[in-house]
């Protein structure tokens, strides 16, 4: 993407965290600069601005950081994904597998009307699962996902080539 290898540059890598053996990348360093905060959320609207959206859905909690500008600068509706638990009115869940266990994602019934043209973002792409259970759950609500888009894809994993594999399309800014 345009400020794919700028974004990077403000992104840090911090070892061993949140337990030994992972690299956790850490977008902080990224929302202290504000430059490199306007360059991330222009990237998204630059991509989306002509695509005529309904609604951003955005990923609990960093994902969040990101869809709420795109969703005020494309005049578009803002829908939380939540962690199990957290919404209060009717619910639908969809539950994944994790390494260990497994986690659930929640969305309101009535987050939006079928056919709405949809846009899911959130902060990173690791093994995919949970970006994955977001765009089924926007799917089974009868959402039209336009795409998935995340600020970084960690392309090792492999959770995006599994996106792209379940029929969904995949942006990042940066790899
Ligand atoms: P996945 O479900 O394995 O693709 O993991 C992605 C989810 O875990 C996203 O919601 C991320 O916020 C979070 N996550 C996993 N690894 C990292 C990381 O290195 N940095 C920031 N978030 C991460």
């Amino acid at each position: 993407s345009i400020y794919g290898d700028y974004i990077k540059s403000v992104i840090r890598t911090v070892p061993d965290w949140p337990q030994p053996g992972v690299n956790f990348r850490d977008i902080t360093p990224l929302l202290q600069n504000s430059a490199a905060f306007r360059k991330l959320i222009d990237s998204f609207v630059h991509r989306y601005q002509e695509l005529d959206l309904d609604a951003i859905a955005a990923i609990d909690a960093r994902g969040f950081i990101v869809g709420a500008p795109l969703a005020y600068e494309l005049g578009c509706s803002f829908v939380p994904v939540r962690k199990k638990g957290k919404l209060p009115f009717r619910t639908i869940s969809e539950t994944y597998t994790l390494e260990y266990g497994e986690a659930e994602v929640e969305l309101h019934s009535d987050a939006f009307k079928p056919g709405d043209r949809i846009l899911i973002v959130d902060d990173l792409i690791a093994t995919g699962g949970t970006m994955l259970a977001a765009a089924k759950l926007i799917s089974r609500s009868g959402g039209q996902v336009v795409e998935t888009a995340t600020i970084v894809d960690l392309p090792d994993l492999g959770g995006s080539a599994r996106i792209h594999e379940a029929g969904y399309n995949v942006f990042a800014v940066c790899s």
